[in-house]
């Protein structure tokens, strides 16, 4: 037996125990006094018979009167109070019938015999003689057994429901708590009881989301440093030549646009591609404060759409801008750029394969404009579930070909402003990122 059900045994069989006892004891007197009365009521009603009757203190009476009700039975009267053919009589005993109400009662004849008197008529009692019932003779009585039995059934109940309403979850807690930062522990059922033990399976329940948080930063962190070491390296192998092609497509801009035009600016549009993809990855591996200077939101968004439009036509894409100029943050003109790329490259991947709608807004928000909200809301599939939840984790993705970096590198750019970026379905289904910066007023 492991020491808390020991605890809650021990005092709880004593309390049981006792409680048997003392509900024994208590049955037992009250059926005794209950019989004493019972002897009383009976020498009343009898002495109100004969005195009806008119019936005489004869012997022959006495005997007939005492054969009927199974004790002895005897009359006083005032010649002969002493009574002294009364087995046991004695001056204590007449001390004690002369104690008693004027209407009678029960007292002790002597240590074996007991008596009830009834008063007939004025100086005239009849007196019913019958061997002293014992506490013990009342014990186990049919009604004090059936309480017992119910006292025993209620604390078969109250130990079951000890049982499980506090040991069984404890032993559950036990059981549970060396797995609390497994990927897959799961809440427990008793965090929504109100007393302590509800308490602590909410203690334990915020533990293990702590736990699942921490872990999943430094999941993040670690990866951020596999990528940080790649891309060091990577970043300068690829830097390099992605210039001399952009610096040498350049100058072919000069001499051969006539002709090659179109493939000169694919060329210098995939190269810029190609920058930036570097550029996300260097953010994330050694992110830098971002350089501050007050943006209009109207205009850097503009300059996205319109650096993005020829692959928004392509996919068949229609973006609608609902800005609203003079909107200013504090930002990063080049991350800002880079988080409105991404969201906006994402947008017209989800509506590619059937075209659609992305409209993007602006405002301020309604507590007095401390920040300003830019939100694009498409009509694509939506996000997933998995993809509200864990979006901007880095190397998240849903996609086929995808790098999960996008949403990181925003959230992360967003983050680095003082913002908040959030990921929901609109109303009519397709995804809404919104951004809230804070507003320079
Ligand atoms: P990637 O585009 O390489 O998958 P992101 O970090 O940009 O990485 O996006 C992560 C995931 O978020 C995507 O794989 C996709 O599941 C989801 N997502 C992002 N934008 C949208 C959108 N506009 N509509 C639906 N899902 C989206």
């Amino acid at each position: 037996m492991n020491s808390l059900t020991r605890r809650l045994t021990l005092p709880f069989v004593a309390f049981v125990v006792a409680g048997s006892l003392a509900l024994v004891l208590w049955f037992g007197a009250e059926e005794k006094r209950q019989s004493r009365e019972q002897f009383a009521a009976i020498a009343r009603t009898n002495a109100a018979f004969i005195y009806a009757q008119n019936l005489p203190n004869s012997e022959r009476t006495a005997q007939a009167l005492g054969e009927v009700l199974g004790v002895s039975v005897h009359f006083l009267d005032p010649q002969n109070s002493w009574l002294p053919n009364v087995d046991g009589w004695s001056k204590s005993s007449a001390d004690e019938y002369h104690a008693l109400p004027a209407g009678g009662g029960v007292f002790m004849l002597n240590e074996s015999y007991e008596a009830a008197a009834a008063r007939i008529s004025k100086g005239r009692s009849l007196l019913l003689v019958r061997p002293v019932e014992h506490l013990s003779d009342f014990l186990f009585r049919p009604r004090t057994l059936g309480v017992l039995a119910a006292f025993w059934a209620l604390s078969l109940g109250l130990a079951w429901s000890l049982a499980r309403g506090i040991v069984l979850p404890l032993r559950r807690f036990a059981a549970r708590l060396p797995h609390i930062a497994d990927e897959n522990s799961e809440p427990l059922p008793e965090a929504s009881r109100t007393d302590e033990i509800g308490q602590l399976a909410r203690a334990y329940d915020s533990t293990r989301a702590k736990l699942a948080d921490e872990r999943r930063a430094r999941e993040q962190a670690e990866r951020l440093a596999t990528l940080g070491k790649m891309t060091t390296g990577l970043a300068h192998e690829i830097n390099n030549p992605v210039s001399a092609i952009k610096l040498h497509t350049q100058l072919l801009e000069g001499e051969i646009a006539d002709m090659h035009g179109e493939r000169l600016s694919i060329i210098l549009a995939e190269t810029a591609k190609i920058e930036s993809l570097v550029s996300q990855w260097m953010f994330l591996a050694r992110p830098q404060p971002p350089q501050l200077s007050p943006c209009d939101l109207a205009d850097l968004i503009s300059a996205s759409v319109k650096t993005l439009a020829p692959a928004a036509a392509h996919a068949n894409v229609k973006i609608v801008n609902q800005l609203v100029p003079g909107l200013l943050v504090n930002g990063d003109r080049r991350r800002l750029a880079q988080a409105f790329d991404n969201i906006i490259i994402n947008a017209i991947h989800a509506m590619s394969a059937r075209g659609g709608e992305l409209r993007i807004e602006c405002r301020a928000t309604n507590d007095g404009g401390r920040k300003h909200i830019v939100s694009f809301t498409d009509t694509g599939a939506g996000f997933s579930t998995a993809a509200i939840a864990r979006g901007t984790e880095l190397f998240f993705s849903e996609k086929e070909g995808g790098m999960g970096i996008g949403l990181s590198v925003t959230s992360e750019i967003v983050r680095a402003h003082g913002g908040e970026l959030r990921l929901t379905n609109a109303a009519s289904g397709g995804a809404e990122v919104s951004l809230y910066l804070p507003a320079v007023n």
